[in-house]
């Protein structure tokens, strides 16, 4: 029979890769506790509108890259192409703002769509892990969700990540800049691309988003939008600056940073990391501040700010440069059972170790060799084997080997917790 593959621009993750993913996903999770956010979890499934009005008709995910389709009973369903908008609705429908002290501090973790061309860290279905703080204005609010983030980079090992930052400003700089962009672009839009000419109609800040190498010569020359900012923007944008300094979170201005999605205003930011080889996968991660979202998705006008890591860049970028190993998952102890008896004891002790003792424990159900067991033990990076002969059941006893140093002891089953946590106490002192 013909073999199915996956579906174009997906990708299965198993056996280390997986492990990968889950240890960077939990260090994500942790920090943001530790910064006092709390999960949420958004269906995958969400009506076509809530990204229309939420990311925005000119924006590139909308017009091209969303899985959107009616299901059985006619209702047009898209599959999340990001997650910030899909919150956004969640907390109007739920009435977070009503019941919660803001700012309402939200993290999430889970698979996005986009219909997107397939390459090098682009895929159609890839996991993000964000943040959202919703309904507090302060820029110092803006500040800390970027030290989150750099303290989970940092956290990883990803040490020399670059932070973009820019401002789009108030609505105000953004209709003065609209104009000028229409303006410039006048004379130059029926040269440049079918994307752009309806761009130039819907929303003429996302011609910069254009990727056409024949447009960009023309995109490059474009106005700035730091020469139509409001006298508070511009404000706003040096305690943004100033905050950052304070916190030492290193930053380099960007002017031409202006991301692709419509809900933006005033600060945004885009993480960037090139792994020792030279390799650069894009943006890592990126965010911002946005005004109107929530009004948009017909809650009160309240304003927010997030973030989003690409966990499959990440992962990238850790095992590029070697960063994953010090994540690798190891085992307490690796249980050996020698011959048909001692496999039953084997389990029972095995389950005793984990649910009585916490330790992380593994067993080896198959009759080979003790060589092929000790080499399992190694592969698995286990601390202790556990072996169980025919001695030792008649003795209700193990043998508890170290295996970095060799050593072993006989020990009694019943005096077996408490020994492994003599061990590990030990162990913890020596580290
Ligand atoms: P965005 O929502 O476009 O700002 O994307 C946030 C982050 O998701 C980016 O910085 C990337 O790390 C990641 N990302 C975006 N698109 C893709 C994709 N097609 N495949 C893998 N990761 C992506």
């Amino acid at each position: 029979m013909e073999q199915i593959k996956n579906v174009k621009g997906t990708h299965d993750i198993f056996g280390e890769e997986n492990n990968a993913y889950e240890s960077v996903e939990s260090l994500m999770k942790s920090i943001a506790e530790m910064y006092a956010y709390n999960g949420v979890r958004p269906p995958v499934l969400e009506y076509n509108s809530v990204f229309v009005r939420g990311v925005g008709e000119g924006s590139d995910i909308v017009r091209k890259e969303m899985y959107t389709f009616p299901d059985k009973g006619d209702r047009l369903l898209t599959l999340r192409p990001e997650f910030t908008a899909g919150i956004m609705r969640l907390v109007v429908q739920n009435k977070l703002y009503a019941t919660s002290e803001l700012p309402i501090k939200l993290y999430y973790l889970g698979p996005v769509f986009r219909y997107e061309r397939p390459q090098l860290g682009r895929y159609r279905q890839f996991n993000q892990f964000g943040v959202e703080s919703i309904g507090n204005n302060s820029p110092i609010n803006d500040v800390e969700v970027i030290a989150l983030a750099y303290t989970i980079l940092v956290s990883l090992g990803l040490e020399n990540v670059t932070i973009k930052i820019n401002t789009l400003g108030d609505e105000a700089s953004r209709e003065n800049y609209r104009k000028a962009l229409r303006e410039y672009f006048k004379d130059h839009i029926e040269n440049m691309c079918e994307d752009c000419k309806s761009r130039y109609e819907l929303n003429p800040l996302r011609i910069l988003d254009c990727k056409v190498p024949e447009d960009r010569p023309i995109i490059d020359k474009a106005p700035l939008i730091g020469d139509y900012l409001s006298e508070p923007s511009k404000i706003r944008f040096e305690q943004v600056q100033d905050a950052l300094s304070t916190l030492q979170i290193p930053y380099e201005i960007d002017e031409g940073l202006v991301r692709g999605l419509d809900y933006y205003s005033e600060t945004v930011f885009e993480f960037h990391y090139t792994s020792k080889a030279g390799v650069d996968y894009g943006a890592i991660g990126a965010g911002g501040h946005y005004g109107k979202l929530m009004l948009e998705l017909g809650g009160p006008e309240l304003p927010g700010v997030g973030f989003s890591f690409g966990i499959e860049r990440i992962v990238s970028v850790l095992k590029d440069d070697g960063l994953l190993e010090d994540i690798k998952p190891s085992l307490d102890a690796y249980i050996m059972p020698l011959g048909d008896e001692s496999l039953l004891v084997g389990e029972e002790i095995a389950v005793l170790l984990r649910n009585s003792g916490g330790y992380r424990v593994d067993i080896c159900f198959d009759k080979t060799k003790l060589g092929n067991m000790f080499k399992r033990a190694t592969n698995k990076n286990a601390k202790f084997a556990v072996i169980i002969g025919e001695e030792e059941i008649k003795n209700d006893s193990v043998i508890v080997k170290n295996l970095a140093t060799q050593e072993q002891l006989s020990v009694k089953i019943d005096d077996l917790i408490e020994k492994f946590d003599e061990l590990f106490s030990e162990e913890e002192t020596q580290e």
